[in-house]
């Protein structure tokens, strides 16, 4: 039965890598019917950030990555949070030491150094300490950390699913510690231990893992464990050369949400960082969480390093926005469409109706229909026009002309401004866009509106409509 996990390290935002990484791990269980938990890894004290959980928890909420175990719906393997399972790392580092996979080490190092594997076991004296050594050093309290003893000869080999087979030569593996001298692990085992003892199946994550990965092999083999299939993911790159990253201003999800992309949008496009569908859905590029629930498969998953490309984002983004209800349309727009739009007698669900089709990003909106609110400057330059074969003298007979007959209208409905508008250009003996120019002009002040002039004298109502068209003649 197929368990995986999500293990984020809480860091007060989610990376494009990390939602991509948790979404692959949720759809491999998802797909096969199985169980998928969420385990905080947070013993690295020093990097914790306040909050940082509840980021995670509201991302994954969001994403509707659901998960059957975790630190808030608790489960059979918990607890789920690494810093509360502090005391269940000593006994198995301990078994290893009585396997001789692994040693106390009493040296004086600091514990960056620990962490950081600098460690040369060449000159470790107490590697090769007796028995009765260690014990007296261990009877007078002398502090201590625990390491891996990685054989100085031959060589480990791996196998990842999108790698292949990796095979290193020991030697150039460091006796990392595995337990520090404060008795927590270090992350390199507490990741072990814990995806043993969770049952994992399938380990997702960053191919920054990778060169972890023979020593944790070594690890699985000294305690006789199974080990997990493993799936290393390439970085997502911001260009050919560089990974993405937050420090460089690079979005993380949060970001992506605040400049205007829609969740499932993100999640889509995110699947494709990294992993292609095959056979019948290999041209297919818009999927729901469902349709992937369906097709992803473990296989897909690319070992080359993917492009973030904003663009294409852009594009799925419109894609999604265009495919919603009217209804759903109008909800996550009209926040957006409130920024601008302040008159609460323009009605917003009737904005939302004209921007749908011309809408890439949410944070495009205010700026489109900031005119409903406001008529901004203009220029009279704008009232020319070839192709509707205008300008200002032919705009200015036109809304001449308008303004009596829209005043005439008593139901004004979009249907009567339309009707009103073309029976008046037919009277004159113009194209319709002849008339249809000036008045939008007039209108909007804008060239390049959502929706026609028939729509926006709707929505901005009979007075407003004319009180715009007579300024218009100034
Ligand atoms: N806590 C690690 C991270 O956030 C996860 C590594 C793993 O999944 O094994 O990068």
């Amino acid at each position: 039965k197929v368990r995986t996990r999500f293990a984020p390290s809480p860091t007060g935002y989610m990376h494009v890598g990390n939602l991509r990484t948790a979404l692959y791990t949720w759809l491999i269980a998802r797909h096969a019917d199985g169980t998928f938990i969420l385990r905080i890894e947070d013993t690295d004290q020093g990097r914790l950030v306040e909050g940082a959980t509840d980021v995670i928890y509201r991302t994954m909420k969001e994403c509707h990555l659901d998960h059957d175990e975790g630190p808030d719906v608790g489960g059979p393997t918990g607890p789920y949070i690494q810093s509360q399972r502090r005391d269940l790392y000593l006994p198995y580092a301990q078994l290893l030491v009585e396997k001789g996979a692994a040693y106390y080490c009493f040296c004086e190092k600091a514990e960056s150094e620990e962490d950081s594997g600098e460690f040369d076991r060449a000159d470790d004296p107490c590697r090769n300490l007796s028995e009765e050594e260690v014990a007296a050093n261990l009877a007078a309290g002398k502090p201590y950390v625990i390491r891996q003893r990685i054989p100085h000869e031959g060589t480990t080999t791996f196998h990842d699913v999108s790698f292949g087979d990796i095979t290193v030569e020991n030697k150039t593996l460091d006796d990392q510690v595995l337990l520090k001298r404060d008795g927590l692990p270090t992350y390199n085992f507490a990741n072990v231990v814990d995806d043993h003892l969770m049952g994992i199946t399938h380990v997702v994550r960053g191919s920054e893992y990778l060169s972890s990965a023979p020593k944790y092999n070594l690890l699985y083999e000294a305690f006789g464990w199974e080990v997990p299939t493993y799936v290393h993911c390439s970085p997502v790159m911001r260009d050919q050369h560089n990974k993405m990253s937050k420090r460089h201003g690079d979005p993380s999800y949060e970001d992506l949400k605040a400049q205007g992309f829609l969740t499932d949008a993100i999640l889509n496009y995110v699947a494709l960082l990294g992993w292609a569908p095959k056979g019948e859905f290999a041209e297919q590029e818009i999927f729901s969480l469902d349709e992937l629930v369906k097709v992803f498969d473990i296989a897909g998953i690319s070992k080359s390093p993917a492009i973030f490309d904003i663009e294409k984002l852009t594009y799925f983004n419109a894609t999604y926005l265009r495919a919603m209800e009217p209804a759903a349309f109008a909800e996550v727009a009209e926040p957006y469409i409130r920024q601008a739009v302040k008159n609460p007698a323009i009605d917003a669900a009737g904005i939302a109706a004209l921007l749908q089709a011309r809408c890439e990003k949410l944070t495009d909106i205010p700026e489109k229909v900031d005119f409903f609110d406001a008529l901004p400057d203009y220029d009279v330059e704008f009232f020319t026009n070839k192709k509707s074969k205008t300008n200002a003298e032919v705009s200015k007979a036109m809304l001449e002309a308008a303004i009596p007959a829209l005043e005439a209208i008593s139901d004004w409905t979009v249907d009567a401004i339309h009707d009103t508008l073309i029976d008046l250009a037919a009277k004159l003996e113009v194209k319709n866009a002849t008339l249809m120019w000036p008045v939008r002009i007039a209108a909007a002040g804008k060239l390049v509106t959502p929706g026609g002039a028939v729509e926006i004298c709707h929505l901005l109502g009979k007075d407003e409509t004319l009180r715009r068209l007579r300024l218009g003649l100034d």
